[in-house]
């Protein structure tokens, strides 16, 4: 099963083709700065550290397709 902490990833970001953007003070990261902690506004209630929300999708896929039976 995927890790509960990701499943909530959808409500906490918004994807653009090649950005990611917090879905409460819309700030962006660029894919290009996807090692790096994202930068929320300076009134963002979710400003924290560590925050890496490409590498928290990828986690989440790989989950999901370490789920499928056959594997693929
Ligand atoms: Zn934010």
């Amino acid at each position: 099963m995927p890790d509960p902490r990701y499943l909530t990833w959808n409500e906490k970001w918004l994807i653009a083709p090649d950005m990611i953007n917090c879905s409460e003070c819309y700030a962006a990261q660029f894919m290009v700065n996807r090692d790096t902690d994202f930068e929320h506004g300076p009134t963002c209630t979710r400003r924290g550290p560590g925050q890496r929300p490409y590498m928290e999708l990828l986690v989440m896929l790989t989950a999901i397709q370490d789920d499928l039976p056959d594997g693929h």
